[in-house]
This record gives C-alpha cells, structure tokens and sequence, in this order.
C-alpha cells in the first residue's frame, strides 16, 4: 500500500513535503491515484467540464482555429494538450476541426499524460479520427514549430508545498506521523530570500498559510523556452482565484466527496486551487505575454455557448432539459462560472487571443 511505503519513509527520514506526498499519492506507478485508473466520469471520482458537455470542447475547438488562424494559418503545427484525462475535450476539438480541412490537414496532436491508465483511454478515444497522435512526457520533446498548448484542471493537480507563519517567520508544511497517523507539522523554516513567497502576502500575520506551485513554475519555464523558438500561444482553464491568497486549498475528493487529503493516500484525488495572480506574474518574468484570468462564465457566453445550445436543443428536442442543464453547470456564478477562469500566456507579436480582453 502506498500509506505504507510513504510511512516507512517518515519513519526512516523524518517528515516529507507536501509535494513529495502529492506525488507519491497519485501517481506512485503501481497504486497511484491517476496510475492505475481513470477516476473521471459521473460513474467515478470526479467530472470536469468537457465530460459535462461537448459545447465545452467545441468551443475551445473554435478557439483554437481561430489562434491557429491569429498564427498565420501555418502548414504544419504542433496541438498540445496537458493531462488529456479521458480524451473527450481533444475528441470535440478535432470534429470541430472538420469545418476547415486544412486545419486538420496541419494538425498533429501531441498528448502531455503520466496516466498508462488514460493514456490506453485516450488511445481509444482518439484512435480513429485520422489525425496524428503522439505522447510526449514534456514540452520539450514537442518537436519545433507553430504550437498551441491546452489544459483542462491540469495545474490544479500539480503537487504544490504550503508555508506557514509562525512568530513573524516562514515555516515549510510536511507531512509527518503522530500517533503513527499521518498529520501536518511544521518543518523547517523558509529563506524568504529564495522562496517564491507572493509579494502580496509576506507581511501576512501570525498563523497565515501560503501555498507554493512549483509545478505551475516549472511549466511557465517549459513554455517560455519552447515559445522563445516556435511561435505559440498555451491556454489553461483551472479553479482558483485571480490572486494570490491566504488559505489551505488542499482538497481530495473521492467518488465525488471531499475527505481528508491524508487519508488513504492513492485513493481520492489530490488538487489545490491555481494562484492565477503568481502565475501571470512568473509569466510575465519570463517575458510572456498574458491574457486574463476572464471566468469561464465569460469566456463561454462570450464564445456563443448559449447559441451553441440552441443549435444542439433544435438538433435534438428531447434532450432540451438536459442541454439547459449542462448550460447552466459549466457558466453559472454559482456553480463552474465564477471559480473557473482561463488565462492565456503567448508572445506579444501574436493578435489579442479570442475570447479575452488583455490587460
Ligand atoms: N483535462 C481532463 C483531465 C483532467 S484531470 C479533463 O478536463 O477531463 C488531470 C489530468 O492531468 C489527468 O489526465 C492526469 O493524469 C494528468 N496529469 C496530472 N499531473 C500530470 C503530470 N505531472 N504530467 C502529466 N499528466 C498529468
């Protein structure tokens, strides 16, 4: 079991970090979380929104074309897509694709997914569509070239690490044993000098906590290098706000119920909310150009969902309610509209990207 295995290891040396258990967790290569299953669906963990709705993944399917066409329409390019899950977001970008020939005729789809588990789904979801399908582990092994990158709550599940405050400093968050149970201690204490602690929160009082996504670091830098040599534009959809803020967002959700996030390592997924302020700044340090956060709710409506759900309610009347339905789930304040968002990072000789108004 993987409790076992991490709690010989804080056993024989002391406490890990939050990221070193996130990672073990999920994709531990013979029990991890994503490893071993494809947790997503109705029937399973969790849902996401090209799984509530093609309109999801046609949308983006226009929003690519058109960056495809802001790119100069170019012969040959390379579509990324970060943690494809089950396929179904690429599958309606692709159909939708159909509408003009020579974009699916440039097209080559690169597949970024440390899932064996997805990746045999997404073979079978994208197999027989005619397009050409390679998985690549990073960025870097994309080949040169025009590039647009996509990923649907792919940061979210990045392993994160937690800073607390204690007496005016700067504390990491491990993961230790009291009792031979898993439970959060504090480990050593941070250099502020080197951390990458939000500006906005530094002076945060006593008792704060502050997550770190060096995750979210590591991909910026994967894409501003690859940018630097191939024209490209990335598009991240995730949860969070659209600044940085004080508080553990640490959640595990299994079969659709938040439990606790120590509990049972393996068997609920692990996420924090994205910090979309950290991440436009890091972007931007690396001479990124950004484009929001804009809320899904606005991207959708702004894309046309609602004439979009028309069309499909006309196509097919008795599915009217349920159309209504999905319409409502993925753009409503109170359900995926507000907590979504959507930021763009590109280089600045490309047009504005669709559906974003730059800041
Ligand atoms: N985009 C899909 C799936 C979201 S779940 C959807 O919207 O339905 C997160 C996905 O990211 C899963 O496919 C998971 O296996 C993958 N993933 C998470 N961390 C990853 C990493 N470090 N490298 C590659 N894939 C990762």
């Amino acid at each position: 079991m993987i409790a076992d295995s991490i709690r010989n290891r804080i056993r024989d040396n002391g406490p890990i970090s939050i990221a070193s258990f996130m990672t073990e967790a999920l994709f531990d290569p013979t029990e991890g979380f994503y490893a071993t299953k494809d947790p997503i669906g109705a029937g399973s963990d969790f849902i996401t929104a090209p799984e509530i709705s093609q309109m999801f993944g046609e949308l983006m399917g226009l929003w690519i074309m058109q960056s495809w066409d802001d790119m100069g329409r170019p012969e040959r390019f390379n579509l990324v897509e970060m943690g494809p899950g089950r396929g179904t977001m690429m599958s309606d970008i692709l159909r939708t694709g159909r509408a003009l020939p020579d974009f699916l005729k440039a097209v080559h789809v690169y597949l970024i997914e440390a899932s064996a588990a997805l990746k045999s789904v997404q073979a079978k979801t994208l197999g027989a569509n005619g397009v050409q399908i390679s998985w690549v582990q990073r960025l870097d092994q994309v080949p040169a070239g025009p590039c647009l990158v996509i990923g649907n709550e792919f940061l979210d599940c990045l392993p994160i690490r937690q800073a607390i405050k204690v007496e005016g400093q700067w504390y990491e968050r491990m993961v230790g044993l009291v009792d031979d149970q898993f439970a959060f201690v504090r480990g050593p204490q941070l250099n502020t000098d080197i951390e990458p602690i939000p500006d906005s929160l530094r002076d945060a009082a006593d008792g704060a906590l502050v997550e770190l996504r060096p995750g979210d670091e590591q991909v910026l830098d994967e894409l501003a290098a690859h940018f630097g040599t191939s024209p490209g534009r990335a598009l991240f959809i995730d949860y969070g706000p659209a600044d940085s803020e004080i508080g553990d967002t640490l959640q595990a959700i299994r079969q659709h119920e938040k439990v606790e996030p120590l509990d049972q390592p393996g068997t609920a997924d692990l996420t924090a909310r994205v910090d979309f302020g950290q991440l436009a700044r890091n972007a931007r340090a690396l001479d990124l150009r950004v484009a929001g956060p804009v809320t899904q709710g606005e991207f959708l409506n702004g894309l046309g969902i609602e004439a979009r759900a028309a069309a499909l309610s006309q196509h097919a009347p008795e599915k009217r309610a349920q159309i209504a339905r999905q319409l409502w789930r993925l753009t409503d304040s109170e359900e995926m509209g507000d907590l979504f968002k959507l930021i763009v990072l590109d280089h600045e000789s490309l047009p504005a990207p669709p559906g974003f108004t730059a800041r």
